[in-house]
């Protein structure tokens, strides 16, 4: 028996004949570096999300990166994001020079808290960089207040959230700038690296586009000091195929997470992913109430459990993916010691980081696979209250 966490290979399968075709006129037409694939998946990304502007990158990471760069963030400057995250925020935000202020979380939601920003504000604060974790949006409208009323920009990692909704509009379009990865365990995902980079601003744009090709606008022709960034055509041949299946995909997930919820109904010990805002029933035509105000597109399904380490290793022996995201918060890691900051400073993102654990979720999974899974974490769970009532008797 093996259930795998994710599983990318399913979906080129189930394109392949498209997308090998398309990867062939890539080869043949013998035009490799931002040719027309790339100007059309710009586009027909932009349109996607009812944005004007989109610049495709090597990575997510790139994409923050940039995004500050056109931002002019740099040494001195602060930006607030999450501590419960990957480290590709805080490794943008060094990369300009810039410094990483953390703002707790929510344990609801995983998400920053906007509360906690803004008690995080200094003169010194240019940028907010909320991360919407797990395909859930954040508080948008908290944030957003916050940056309007100390004029930040507000730069949005979608790396998880590609489709995702808030009030009706996708997420990347509600900040100043949007910044996705197309990297193969994503939602919208490519066959090697690749990232997108949003923005409703033209000057940002240009200067976006411009950085991205070793700064310069016109070629050889060099006005700042840029880096080589660049989607390449075969990523982008591969992602415009695979954006026309993005919102049905999409779909599915909220459909298992649908799913999971009923399914884990009787486990003890054990807290769902808060999705009465952010998931919808979908039996009823996958159709979100009107009153949605956020539609999470459940890049993780993740739980947090009262015994993480037993149902861990349950799960593992039955030969059943799950994985911590993440383990260490960004500010307990070695390479932010220069931050001194220990354990203690964000004590809902420590807590989460030792009983949170996701579980297999991808829009392929089946029925069948899935019931295994719940069966599995509910006899886990029963197994460690009875273990805990003994201990306590
Ligand atoms: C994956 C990820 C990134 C980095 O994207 P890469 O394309 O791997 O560089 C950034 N932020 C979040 C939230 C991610 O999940």
């Amino acid at each position: 028996m093996h259930i795998p966490i994710c599983d990318p290979k399913l979906e080129y399968l189930s394109h392949k004949a498209e997308i090998d075709a398309a990867i062939h006129r890539v080869l043949e037409d013998g035009n490799y570096i931002l040719g027309p694939n790339v100007a059309s998946f710009e586009s027909e990304f932009a349109e996607y999300l009812d944005c004007p502007f989109a610049v495709g990158v090597n990575s997510g990471t790139d994409a923050l990166h940039l995004a500050l760069r056109s931002l002019e963030i740099g040494p001195g400057d602060e930006v607030i994001t999450s501590p419960f995250m990957f480290i590709a925020t805080t490794e943008a935000i060094g990369m300009v020079g810039a410094t990483p202020v953390f703002a707790d979380i929510d344990p609801r939601t995983f998400n920053v808290d906007p509360q906690r920003i803004a008690e995080a504000i200094t003169p010194r604060t240019k940028a907010i960089m909320p991360v919407h974790l797990f395909g859930a949006p954040c508080d948008m409208d908290a944030i957003l207040t916050i940056a309007d009323q100390h004029k930040l920009f507000v730069i949005e990692d979608c790396a998880q959230a590609t489709g995702a909704m808030y009030r009706g509009t996708k997420v990347g379009t509600l900040g100043t700038i949007g910044c996705f990865s197309f990297f193969p365990t994503k939602n919208l995902s490519c066959c090697g690296d690749g990232g997108m980079v949003v923005s409703k601003d033209e000057q940002i744009h240009q200067r976006l586009e411009t950085l991205r090709r070793h700064g310069a606008r016109v070629k050889y022709h060099h006005s700042r000091l840029g880096l080589n960034s660049r989607l390449d055509e075969i990523q982008a041949a591969i992602l415009r195929i695979k954006l026309k299946h993005l919102d049905y995909r999409n779909r599915l997930r909220r459909n298992r997470a649908t799913r999971y919820r009923e399914l884990l109904a009787d486990a003890v010990g054990i807290h769902l992913p808060e999705s009465d805002r952010t998931s919808y029933d979908l039996q009823s035509d996958d159709c979100p109430p009107d009153n949605a105000i956020m539609e999470s597109v459940y890049h993780q399904y993740t739980v947090i459990l009262e015994d993480r380490e037993l149902v861990r290793s349950t799960l593992t022996n039955a030969g059943i993916g799950n994985a911590v995201y993440y383990p260490v918060p960004l500010h307990l890691q070695e390479v932010h010691r220069d931050l001194n900051l220990g354990e203690g400073a964000f004590p809902v993102a420590e807590d989460t980081s030792k009983c949170c654990l996701s579980l297999p979720m991808f829009p392929d999974l089946q029925v069948v696979d899935q019931k295994v899974v719940a069966e599995t974490i509910v006899a886990a769970t029963r197994r460690c209250e009875v273990g805990g009532k003994k201990k306590a008797g």
